[in-house]
């Protein structure tokens, strides 16, 4: 088993600061310049755009480069063809302080998620479409099912539908983003945090595909969970490998563990 946070992807970013200072660049890219945090977001915009997480202008990224800032993609441009300099530098109110369109319209459901996790540096909203049908077919994604996403995700929780963008996104969160990493919003997207851009995205990739795999699963009939010591066990591994996720429970053969909260 391997976690994500010992071998994640190495980003073109990281790989170039690797070039240029002969060192290994810092994986929470603490200390990294607004450029390298704008090159890296259009990265991560690349990735999911290719990868089919979001489509057209779906999704928004941001980043939180200290206390009283942060930078976010704009409202309305497509993920797959954004440049460094479309990202817009905001205040943690959702004031614009530097950039001339629009920030994206969930600006408040990302400030949320720094407030309830100052911790947290990166925020990744996205329509992963397995996982997003899972939620339209009212079918929980917080089973324990998967080793590896028990032992990074816990149980997934859905967040009841709130309408997108509007503020009722960030309230509807705030309860749930203060015990998790990842979640689903009811018939929406996904909302990953993570002290990296890079961390956050590798959360999304890993939402979509362990749902991809619930979906096969489920056509095929007969889905096994696996059993509270099954579960208990590797809950002991998750600690002994530090895997840092915040994880709620996951609902075991025969629990009754719910995440409606
Ligand atoms: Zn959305």
């Amino acid at each position: 088993m391997e976690s994500i946070f010992f071998e994640g992807r190495k980003n073109h970013s990281q790989e170039r600061a690797q070039v240029r200072t002969g060192a290994p660049a810092s994986s929470d890219f603490s200390g990294a310049s607004e450029t390298d945090v704008r090159e890296e977001m259009t990265e991560i915009c690349g990735w999911m755009y290719s990868q089919g997480l979001v489509a057209a202008t779906d999704g928004n990224v941001s980043y939180r480069i200290d206390t009283d800032r942060l930078i976010i993609t704009p409202s309305g441009k497509p993920k797959g063809h954004l440049r460094p300099r479309d990202m817009l530098l905001c205040d943690l109110k959702g004031n614009l302080i530097e950039g001339s369109t629009k920030p994206s319209s969930e600006i408040q459901m990302h400030i949320t998620c720094y407030v309830a996790r100052p911790e947290m540096r990166a925020v990744i909203h996205a329509h992963p479409p397995t996982a997003v049908a899972f939620t339209i077919a009212g079918i929980p994604l917080d089973a324990c099912v998967i080793p590896e996403v028990v032992t990074t995700f816990g149980g997934i929780p859905t967040v009841p539908y709130t309408t997108p963008t509007t503020e009722e996104v960030g309230y509807g969160i705030r309860d749930y983003i203060s015990k998790c990493d990842v979640l689903m919003l009811d018939r929406h997207g996904s909302v990953c945090v993570a002290k990296s851009l890079n961390e956050a995205f590798l959360l999304l990739e890993k939402l979509e595909h362990a749902a991809h795999v619930m979906w096969i699963a489920y056509t095929l009939g007969n889905v096994q969970k696996l059993s509270p010591e099954e579960v208990a066990k590797l809950l002991r591994i998750r600690e002994k490998l530090g895997i840092g996720t915040r994880i709620l429970p996951c609902r075991t053969e025969g629990g009754e563990t719910t995440f409606r909260l």
